[in-house]
């Protein structure tokens, strides 16, 4: 058992639920963690594979039922995306996207032809998908999202900019939302339509294991069944939010436990004044500290996700979960970072990777103060930025 279980919270954990955790652990530990730090160097991925892998694992989709997806529990998708995390918060947000942006979004609101035109090739991680909402000039607010699509006779023809978009550099398929005469629509846009063109968006300082774009939209035509019929409104893209924003709920304890194991053996090994770093008091209540927080984000985790099993979880409480989550890990990273001195900044050891992670990990899908004004709205019957 992990020292860092303080709480026993492995023994509430199903059998299932701990095998997916298993051979998560296993796939990270043989195919993300002797790679990562190359690839974070670089800011390069070789995400296609990955997926393939991913897809061959079940952990594409792997909360959706049908459609060659695996249909599992709330609490073994955030497991799973934990242990993602625990290689690189830029290997989850591959699979975050894939499944809980894109995938859902087509899953939730897309025709029967659009599922099974997508669903399986996605799921088995042939086809990758990317989800347009932020633009240049509208990230926190995406309801004044400039992007339009206009009817053509039965055609649609969709104009504006999309700005970072995870995965989009590679994407087969964009689920692209844009403003009608009717109000925000959703589309599944093949991403080798003519008038679609996307670009890696490089010199980026976190996140670097993962591929973000623009995508520009220059009168795309699209046929009438590229829209997603069910998607009525902001709501929809919101809800898919949602989704994702719950998988970083867990994700980013991920990180935060890389981190803290890193940190807890770097203490016990390394000796400055006679003996182990751990042996300091100082240490010892910043490696406390930083458990105590890590064990109450697992308990919240564990709390959403039992409660998202059980059908019953709502989004102010994923921003609870979000929020908190991210906002310790990152505490997490930066104290860790502290004890490893000098190595800390070395790309030797993880933890100033994740800690620059986790900067995106704050900002991306809904900012802490965008979650902090979700919250404030719940208690005070007020909303303060719509
Ligand atoms: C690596 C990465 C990957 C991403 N991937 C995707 C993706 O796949 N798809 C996608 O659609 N988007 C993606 N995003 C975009 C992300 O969701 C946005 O960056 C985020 O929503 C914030 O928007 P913004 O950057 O425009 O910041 P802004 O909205 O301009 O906000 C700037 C600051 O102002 C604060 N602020 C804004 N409004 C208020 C308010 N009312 N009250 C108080 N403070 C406020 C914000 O909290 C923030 O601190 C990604 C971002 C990153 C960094």
């Amino acid at each position: 058992m992990s020292p860092l279980d303080l709480l026993d919270i492995d023994a509430s954990l199903g059998e299932e639920e701990r095998q997916i955790r298993v051979v998560v652990r296993q796939l990270v530990d043989d195919r993300v963690r002797p790679h990562v730090a190359g690839w974070y160097e670089d800011g390069q991925v070789p995400a296609r594979e990955l997926a393939r892998e991913f897809g061959k694992l079940g952990l594409l989709g792997m909360h959706l039922a049908g459609y060659g997806c695996a249909g599992a529990s709330a609490v073994a998708y955030g497991l799973a995306c934990l242990e993602l995390e625990a290689g690189d918060s830029g290997v989850r947000s591959l699979v975050s996207v894939q499944g809980s942006l894109a995938m859902y979004a087509i899953w939730r609101f897309g025709s029967e032809e659009q599922k099974q035109r997508w669903l399986p090739a996605m799921a088995a991680g042939e086809a990758i998908g990317c989800f347009g909402l932020t633009e240049p000039d509208h990230g926190s607010d995406p309801g004044s999202m400039a992007t339009r699509a206009r009817r053509d006779g039965d055609d649609w023809v969709l104009n504006g900019t999309k700005m970072w978009i995870t995965n989009a550099p590679i994407a087969d398929v964009g689920v692209i939302w844009a403003r009608t005469d009717e109000g925000v629509r959703g589309f599944a846009v093949p991403m080798d339509t003519p008038g679609v063109t996307a670009r890696e968006i490089r010199r980026k300082m976190s996140l670097r294991a993962s591929l973000t774009g623009e995508i520009a939209l220059d009168d795309v035509r699209l046929p009438a069944d590229a829209r997603l019929p069910e998607a009525v409104g902001l709501k929809a893209p919101l809800s898919c939010l949602t989704e994702a924003r719950y998988g970083i709920v867990w994700g980013a304890l991920g990180a935060a436990r890389d981190c803290l194991e890193t940190a807890l053996s770097y203490a016990t090994t390394r000796t400055q004044f006679g003996r182990p770093l751990a042996g300091f008091q100082l240490t010892q209540a910043k490696l406390a500290d930083m458990a105590v927080e890590w064990n109450k984000g697992l308990l919240l985790a564990l709390h959403l996700g039992r409660l998202a099993d059980a059908g019953k979880l709502r989004p102010e409480q994923v921003s609870v979960g979000k929020l908190n989550n991210v906002r310790e890990a990152l505490a997490i990273a930066r104290e860790c970072r502290t004890i490893l001195g000098a190595n800390g900044v070395s790309g030797e050891y993880p933890v100033m990777r994740h800690a620059n992670n986790l900067e995106s990990v704050l900002t991306y899908e809904g900012t802490s103060e965008i979650h902090q004004l979700v919250i404030g709205q719940r208690l005070t019957g007020l909303s303060a930025f719509a």
